[in-house]
């Protein structure tokens, strides 16, 4: 059967036999962790996956053709879900022990990880996520730094987060233009508690929204101007959005919530 990758699904199948190798031995898949991959294309991922000998292995691919491709490859060793991941709420076949695993479509990769990060339904042992090398960036981006956005304090309240290596363009079919970055990705056990994970994205998107004001004006607008409420979180308001360290925009956020101003 010939497989021609779809650019619409963001297809970049990885070819490199090394790299292929060096996910799985870097996965910490062993025979009392469960795999599930997301996106495993033509399961070249997988079959290196396999050799860790996990208990269960699920894949959800949403391109039907390839997922008929997967079932016929793999019989039913393995159990392969056609579905969008953005659309999968099956809660069930995840558990403590899961390790996720996908060579992201990039088009939808931070939506997938934003879908991680906001939904505490999802139980595993970690995430590892390859990202094109620019949204990687984004994703480890430091406080007061070009690159710190929605997308690093997001990721960062939730994960720890490792850089794993970075990855040629060489090594995929077809070449995507950019070099690609693997991360891995663990719950933090003291992560500042949010009722309403949602508001932290909420409040990152309205301060990202003005990127290089100061925050004075989002701030006035998210509190309806409430003076009082406003200065309990003692922000600098002259500061600008990538000045403001993650606990601040939980702060916010939680403040936000408390106070549910509309
Ligand atoms: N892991 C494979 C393929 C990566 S390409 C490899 O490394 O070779 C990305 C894969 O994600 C493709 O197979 C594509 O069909 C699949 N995909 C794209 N959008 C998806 C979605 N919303 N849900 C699940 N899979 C998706």
């Amino acid at each position: 059967m010939i497989i021609k990758a779809k650019k619409s699904l963001g297809q970049n199948f990885l070819k490199d036999k090394n790299v292929l190798k060096k996910i799985a031995d870097i996965s910490l898949l062993d025979n009392t962790t469960e795999l599930i991959e997301i996106g495993p294309g033509t399961g070249n991922l997988t079959d290196y996956l396999i050799k860790k000998n996990p208990k269960k292995i699920f894949l959800i691919e949403k391109d039907e053709k390839l997922s008929k491709y997967l079932k016929n490859k793999f019989f039913d060793k393995i159990k392969v879900i056609n579905k969008d991941i953005l659309k999968f709420f099956d809660y069930e076949i995840f558990n403590k022990n899961t390790i996720i695993i996908g060579n992201l479509p990039y088009n939808i990769s931070s939506q997938i990880l934003i879908k991680f990060i906001l939904d505490n339904n999802f139980k595993y042992k970690a995430l590892i996520f390859m990202f094109q090398k620019e949204m990687a960036d984004r994703i480890l981006a430091k406080v007061n730094s070009k690159n710190y956005g929605r997308l690093s304090i997001l990721s960062n309240w939730k994960f720890d987060i490792k850089k794993l290596f970075d990855i040629k363009p060489s090594s995929f079919e077809p070449r995507p233009k950019v070099e690609s970055s693997l991360l891995f990705f663990s719950e933090k056990v003291d992560k500042y508690h949010l009722k309403n994970p949602k508001s932290l994205e909420l409040i990152t998107r309205i301060l990202f929204n003005q990127r290089r004001k100061k925050i004075r004006k989002s701030i006035n607008n998210i509190f309806k101007k409430n003076n009082k409420i406003i200065s309990d979180l003692n922000l600098n308001l002259d500061l600008r959005p990538q000045n403001l360290d993650i606990k601040t925009y939980c702060n916010i956020a939680s403040k936000y919530n408390s106070h549910k101003i509309s």
